[in-house]
């Protein structure tokens, strides 16, 4: 071929393709580009380039297998003749008629967007400047303008540093493609997804090399993903060794399945639920953070604790009932009290444990009721019924009951004390109160008898005392000259004796009036009442020049008589009991919201503390008679007109003077 050729010749080039065989035994593909040149004289001379192309022709005969398998057409591009060649199968992939000529400047303008025509327009220019092989995927827009993935590979060939073609093929790749993207955007998706997911997620291979680390396990584990990525995970966390979680992912890998546990990171004070996902691949660890959810729970334990405790140390009997009445709560008290254990009562109907027979068929009917209208009459307050208990014997309880709905479910609460023992107390309170209201109502009628005693005793007292007194002035008028001055003496005595029998004999009568008759009640101004006192005592008052205060008083109920008595005793007391100074007496009162509160207070000789409630005892007198004359019933008086009118007296004293102080109920 190589003869013919030179024959034929006359400035003639010509390119082959041979195949050679190596010394080494190889077999090389040679292209064989040839020049023949003849002088003047007609002598030929032949000049020629090869070139290995071995590689490219393994390429091409790959190609050529390849196309026999897919669509894979072929293109030249021929650079010395400026002329393009597609073969039938590209012209099927860019989809254009058979007859379709490309034009040689414009033949690859196909892409689909600007950065892959750029990208292979860079490919192109690479072959033909530099020699480099082109394989390029390009997303095209067809002349039926659909879109498409193409492979473009190409190959240059250059002569004399020039390129003179470019040749390859173009496959269509669109289904490949297609799905490859799909792969690579779920790759991606799960990456995302992944990162995304909030919880860490780690992986390692069956060496316990990382292979993926996400975001959060980096945070979780205090470990970035360059740190870990690629590294033995116990070498990376050696610390971890022996650890729960390096049992549990042992286990997990050892025997293939899934393995799912709680732990607690220090650290980040942080719970997680880890689960441990065995794989061909080694192991997927997902770590989901459930602090919260183990918060809750141990708040719910807490809760459930104080509850726990509330109804152990609870002083009543707690008891509930489902719907059904049967009993679902039973705590210690309520075994105390009734004597069935928690365990044996809880399930049964309340009906025919703790409920007297006589009284089921009424509890019944109110729960019955209850359900139906939502009334019952016995809920929410305290009452008391008998109960049973486990050995069938009776007794009082208070009990008080309270419907309770949780989640559309409605229970019964009752809150159960035994009171038979409150009610023994009662019976006998009220056998003593019964006796002590005898016993009071003998009191009064003895105090009856025995002021209507005084009253009559110190009434007829009178008369044989008036006889005494005016026979011994007779005995003295008569016999005058006949006794001797010690038999006047003795019978000024007598006389005297019978005075102060007299006037002690008054006053006993007065004290005995005062409660033997009873003293009507009616509207009085206290200021006319006062007044009144004033001018009974001014000869008093005029003779020790006392200065009496007195404010204006409000009109109240009460007995005339008596308020005239009670401020007359007082005052004359402030009075007769001066000091050195002369007195300084002052009547006043205060308002309260039940009583009326007066004060008389003076600047007098005062009281002994000690002696304050001796003071108001009938003839209680703190001095003698010589000193201050007085039967010492002066505040005996006092006492019973302010009880009398619903009110207490007493006295504040000391050495300068002495406030005393009652009220009269409003
Ligand atoms: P009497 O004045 O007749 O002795 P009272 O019952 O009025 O009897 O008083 C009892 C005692 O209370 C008096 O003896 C006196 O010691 C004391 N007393 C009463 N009022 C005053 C007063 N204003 N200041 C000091 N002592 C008083």
């Amino acid at each position: 071929s190589l003869k013919e050729k030179i024959k034929t010749a006359g400035s003639v080039t010509w390119t082959s393709e041979y195949r050679y065989l190596c010394a080494d035994g190889r077999v090389l593909h040679i292209a064989d580009r040839g020049i023949v040149l003849v002088n003047e004289l007609g002598q030929k001379r032949m000049v020629g380039a090869m070139q290995d192309i071995t590689e490219k022709k393994s390429l091409e005969n790959l190609l050529q297998k390849a196309s026999s398998l897919a669509t894979i057409g072929s293109w030249e591009l021929d650079m010395a003749n400026e002329k393009v060649y597609w073969s039938d199968t590209i012209k099927d992939i860019l989809e254009v008629e058979k007859d379709f000529k490309p034009l040689y400047h414009s033949a690859f303008a196909f892409s689909r967007n600007e950065m892959d025509g750029e990208l292979f327009k860079q490919n192109m220019r690479n072959a033909i400047i530099h020699g480099k092989s082109l394989d390029i995927e390009v997303n095209i827009n067809t002349a039926q303008e659909n879109t498409k993935w193409i492979r473009v590979i190409g190959e240059a060939e250059h002569f004399n540093g020039r390129c003179i073609r470019v040749y390859g093929s173009c496959q269509d790749i669109n289904q490949r493609k297609i799905s490859e993207l799909a792969v690579i955007n779920a790759f991606n998706e799960k990456n995302i997804i992944l990162e995304s997911i909030g919880d860490a997620f780690f992986a390692v291979d069956h060496d316990w090399v990382v292979t993926y680390w996400n975001s959060q396990a980096e945070s979780i584990l205090c470990t970035p993903k360059n740190q870990i990525i690629g590294k033995n995970l116990w070498q990376v966390f050696k610390e971890g060794i022996d650890s729960k979680s390096y049992v549990k992912y042992h286990e997990a890998m050892a025997n293939q399945e899934v393995i799912l546990f709680e732990d607690h990171y220090p650290a980040l004070n942080k719970w997680y639920e880890i689960s441990a996902y065995p794989s061909d691949n080694g192991l997927s660890i997902y770590f989901k953070d459930i602090t919260d959810r183990k918060m809750t729970d141990e708040a719910v334990r807490a809760s459930e604790e104080v509850r726990m405790l509330i109804m152990e140390s609870a002083m009543d009997a707690i008891i509930c009932i489902n719907a059904d009445g049967n009993i679902t709560v039973w705590n210690p008290q309520a075994e105390r009290i009734f004597g069935w254990r928690e365990g044996e009562i809880l399930g049964r109907p309340l009906s025919e444990t703790i409920i007297p027979p006589r009284f089921r068929e009424r509890h019944h009917k109110g729960m019955s009721k209850y359900q139906q209208t939502g009334h019952g009459p016995m809920l929410r307050k305290p009452f008391e019924i008998e109960a049973v208990n486990s050995a069938g014997q009776e007794f009082q309880i208070e009990l008080s009951i309270v419907p309770i709905k949780q989640n559309n479910t409605e229970f019964f609460c009752a809150f159960i004390r035994d009171i038979s023992s409150r009610k023994r107390s009662e019976e006998r309170m009220s056998e003593l109160h019964e006796n002590l209201l005898e016993q009071s109502k003998k009191l009064m009628i003895s105090n009856e008898e025995l002021e209507k005693y005084a009253y009559v005793t110190s009434h007829d007292l009178q008369e044989p005392l008036r006889m005494v007194t005016s026979f011994l002035q007779l005995l003295q008028k008569k016999y005058e000259s006949q006794l001797d001055d010690t038999a006047i003496k003795y019978i000024n005595f007598a006389v005297d004796g019978a005075d102060r029998m007299k006037t002690l004999i008054l006053d006993l009568l007065e004290f005995s009036r005062i409660s033997s008759v009873k003293g009507e009640h009616e509207t009085l101004s206290l200021d006319s009442i006062v007044s009144k006192t004033l001018i009974s005592l001014k000869p008093a008052i005029d003779e020790s020049q006392a200065i009496v205060l007195i404010s204006s008083f409000p009109d109240i109920s009460g007995n005339e008589f008596q308020l005239l008595q009670l401020f007359q005793n007082l005052l004359s007391n402030a009075i007769k009991y001066k000091g050195e100074e002369s007195p300084v007496i002052e009547i006043g009162y205060e308002e309260t919201e039940l009583n009326w509160q007066f004060y008389i207070k003076d600047n007098g000789i005062g009281i002994d503390p000690r002696f304050a409630d001796k003071i108001f005892i009938i003839f209680q007198r703190l001095h003698n008679k010589k000193n201050y004359k007085g039967t010492g019933i002066g505040l005996a008086i006092c006492k019973k007109i302010v009880e009398l009118h619903n009110g207490r007296i007493w006295v504040e004293a000391n050495a300068k003077g002495s406030t005393f102080y009652f009220t009269l109920a409003k």
